[in-house]
């Protein structure tokens, strides 16, 4: 694969080939002479430092992954991908200098069509593009907005189009796919929330929490029950003052005990033990102890 590697992407835009295993660099090393259109050359990185680390490599892996990308003036960038399109939306965030507030827009637009170009490349991002610039007033910084996306763009390796401008104003773009981007190789879909990109929230969880413990309301020996929870799920579930636990212990005519640990996924609770008082503080108790 490093062969395969080498020979696809060391064209004669790339000046140096950094590789940290010393075997591999050997090899590569004699492989690259039947290469000749390769111009770049081979070096052998033999620092102390984690190679990814040392180039800054893993914190830039890593913001590719991210939806948010921080522009130099303090706007940002929110990308989202899905299997259909990516959807760019820019944003001014912090920069709101109300001096001239079309100003601050047109520079924080033709700031985002060069991050955009940059990021499209770094996580390898094909096919439907469309991008939601900041509404401007003035057609000549529409113009040039475009152009300078345009402009950008052109130097991208892989063939890349802007299309246009829709009826809402959003501009069009394609980019080839080649493979699969940064994305779907480094990550999988979340099986918390199964790609959703959402959990139920607190109050959802501690309401579901309530409704179970008054399932066992008549029950009739339950003096205690201990329920393990996410310790804001916990909080819920508590109240102010501990209000919202007595009124729920009232209409259960039991007591509740709660254990927060912030192990548990947000949607996650158990009923550790119903029964006695004793039992279920002294089982309260243990599970404390575990813990510190
Ligand atoms: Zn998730």
């Amino acid at each position: 694969m490093i062969s395969k590697l080498v020979r696809d992407l060391m064209t004669d835009d790339v000046d140096e080939c950094m590789i940290d295993n010393s075997s591999h660099y050997h090899r590569l090393k004699q492989e690259i002479q039947l290469y000749p259109e390769i111009k770049g050359a081979l070096t052998h990185y033999k620092g102390n430092q984690n190679i990814f680390d040392y180039y800054q490599i893993t914190a830039d892996l890593e913001r590719s992954l991210r939806k948010k990308v921080w522009l130099k003036n303090g706007g940002y960038l929110i990308i989202d991908q899905t299997e259909a399109l990516t959807v760019i939306d820019i944003n001014t965030g912090k920069y709101t200098g109300h001096q001239n507030l079309e100003e601050t827009v047109y520079i924080t637009n033709v700031e985002a069509a060069k991050e955009i170009a940059r990021q499209l490349r770094l996580r390898d991002i094909g096919g439907i593009v469309i991008i939601d610039f900041i509404d401007m007033i003035l057609p000549e910084h529409q113009e040039n907005v475009l152009q300078a996306l345009e402009e950008v763009v052109k130097k991208d390796r892989t063939k890349t189009n802007v299309v246009g401008i829709t009826a809402l104003g959003l501009v069009e773009m394609t980019r080839k796919k080649i493979r699969q981007n940064v994305l779907e190789v480094t990550t999988k879909f979340c099986s918390y929330c199964d790609g959703k990109g959402y959990t139920a929230s607190e109050e959802t969880i501690a309401a579901q929490v309530e409704r179970i413990l008054l399932e066992y309301r008549n029950a009739g020996d339950i003096e205690g029950v201990l329920v393990q929870v996410h310790p804001s799920v916990a909080a819920k579930l508590f109240g102010e003052g501990r209000s919202s636990l007595r009124e729920l212990e009232k209409h259960c005519g039991f007591k509740v005990y709660l254990h927060g640990t912030p192990h548990n996924h947000l949607e996650e609770y158990q009923v550790i033990y119903m029964g006695s008082l004793a039992e279920t503080k002294r089982k309260l108790e243990a599970l404390q102890q575990k813990l510190t």
